[in-house]
């Protein structure tokens, strides 16, 4: 047993195989612990049996347990429900497939509408990768206008899923051109004036455009063969194209959704704290600020600052023209020592609102832990310091920080500076250190970071 965690009563399986593919109007049921039937999310103050807050999805309340496997909020990983759609929809992430593969297939019958035996759909099949196979397959059926049989006069009723087929076996049915306008898929049929011809063979006079529905699409791509579907470049084990086409929607557990506190510390869905709409998950985990690029990316420091960089020919190289506006923010977490005590003492007694040209600090940490913000200390006592505290305090000169440009490709893109407090708003440079960086100074940003213990400051020294 492993006891990193602590136990669970849900299943644990080994994983043994990671398969990409479509979840099934089946799948989400099966995996769905409710059928989410109410838009009221709350009754009488408590979560509505079957509706988006039904207490078997898990719990995001400290004093609630999960309804399905019982643990509380810190151990239920939530659960999904789904939502049975009243009618199909187009899913947008499917758009095109759904597109490419209507082109590839009859209208009516769903057979491939290329045939057999034709040179360009053989090349075609040869193909290995399944989506450049489709490309090709598509190709091929491009200027079809008809589904071809092999004797078009019993065609009414023919079974298309024959397996032994001499002739192509089409349904002879006219094929319209289909594109997509937004969301919606429009079928157009091509006019044909036979004047001479029979009037039988008209084609009925229904409209010459119309739009497709979800639930006409999903009929056609539903009665396509799973043979067919291999050869589509789909394997319908994963990914059948009806899939694509929404009829049931998961719903995601409470725990994953994004949570918004109201005044009343209940929860909404609609707007964010300050009163501008929530985030989509798309741009909570994509956008710049996002998940990846905002967290996971790492570009966002604690006790950093980033500005542009200026040259200064009176500057040394190892050193580094830092800006008050930024000394006054930053903090370093001195211990008090007997050869130091002294000086803490003033920046304490200054503050975080130090005299011009002066620096200050923001807290003193006692040797319990206790963090006393210098804000708000209101009697000299607080300020007392003692050997072994600690005093986060402004930078001062001399301090050691890293500096850096990014990219960082080598070792020189990020080294250690003594910084030098100085009036205006950038960083300052001497000209001979900015090779290494490979920084100019036609607006390049650079960032600063302060070690906040004296090994890393060792190691920025070495
Ligand atoms: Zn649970
Ligand atoms: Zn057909």
């Amino acid at each position: 047993m492993d006891l990193r965690f602590p136990y669970s009563p849900a299943e644990v399986a080994k994983v043994r195989v990671v398969q990409f593919g479509i979840l099934s109007p089946d799948e989400i049921r099966q995996m769905s612990v409710v059928h989410i039937e109410h838009s009221e999310t709350t009754e009488r103050g408590k979560p509505k049996p079957g509706g988006l807050s039904d207490p078997r999805l898990g719990t995001i309340d400290r004093k609630m347990k999960c309804e399905t496997c019982m643990a509380n909020m810190a151990d239920c990983p939530g659960h999904f429900g789904h939502l049975e759609l009243a009618k199909p929809m187009f899913h947008i992430g499917f758009m095109k497939t759904v597109l490419s593969i209507l082109r590839c297939v009859c209208f009516n019958c769903s057979k491939i509408l290329a045939d057999e035996e034709e040179p360009k759909f053989k090349q075609a099949l040869r193909i290995r990768n399944p989506k450049n196979r489709l490309k090709k397959i598509l190709d091929a059926c491009k200027n079809k206008s008809k589904c071809e049989g092999g004797d078009e006069i019993d065609v009414q009723g023919q079974d298309t899923d024959e397996p032994v087929k001499k002739t192509r076996g089409g349904c002879g049915a006219q094929q319209p051109k289909i594109s997509i306008d937004g969301m919606k898929m429009v079928a157009e049929y091509k006019i044909q004036k036979k004047k001479n011809d029979d009037p039988e063979q008209m084609p009925e006079p229904v409209e010459r455009k119309q739009q497709l529905s979800a639930e006409k699409v999903l009929s056609i791509l539903k009665r396509i063969t799973d043979e067919d579907c291999q050869l589509l470049g789909l394997n319908p084990k994963f990914a059948r194209p009806d899939w694509m086409i929404l009829q049931v929607l998961p719903i995601p557990p409470p725990p994953v959704r994004p949570s918004v506190m109201m005044d009343t510390s209940s929860r909404s869905e609609a707007t964010q704290r300050s009163g501008r709409p929530i985030k989509s998950i798309c741009s909570r985990l994509k956008a710049k600020e996002g998940r990846i690029r905002g967290n996971l990316m790492g570009k966002r420091v604690d006790f950093s600052a980033r500005t542009v960089i200026t040259p200064d020919p009176t500057i040394n190289i190892d050193e580094l023209g830092v800006p008050w506006s930024i000394a006054l923010n930053l903090t370093y977490p001195e211990t008090v020592t007997p050869y130091n005590i002294e000086r803490l003492k003033e920046l304490v007694e200054y503050g975080p609102h130090p005299p011009p040209g002066k620096t200050g600090a923001k807290y003193i940490i006692r040797d319990d832990g206790q963090r006393l913000d210098l804000r708000y200390l209101k009697k000299s006592s607080d300020q007392h310091l003692e050997l072994g505290y600690k005093v986060e305090r402004h930078l001062n000169d001399g301090d050691f920080v890293l500096f850096n440009r990014q990219p960082s490709l080598h070792k020189m893109s990020i080294m250690g500076h003594k910084i030098k407090i100085m009036p205006y708003s950038t960083f300052r440079l001497n000209l001979s250190v900015t090779s290494p960086y490979n920084a100019d100074f036609d607006g390049d940003e650079m960032n600063m970071h302060v070690p906040q213990s004296f090994e890393t400051r060792a190691e920025v020294l070495n």
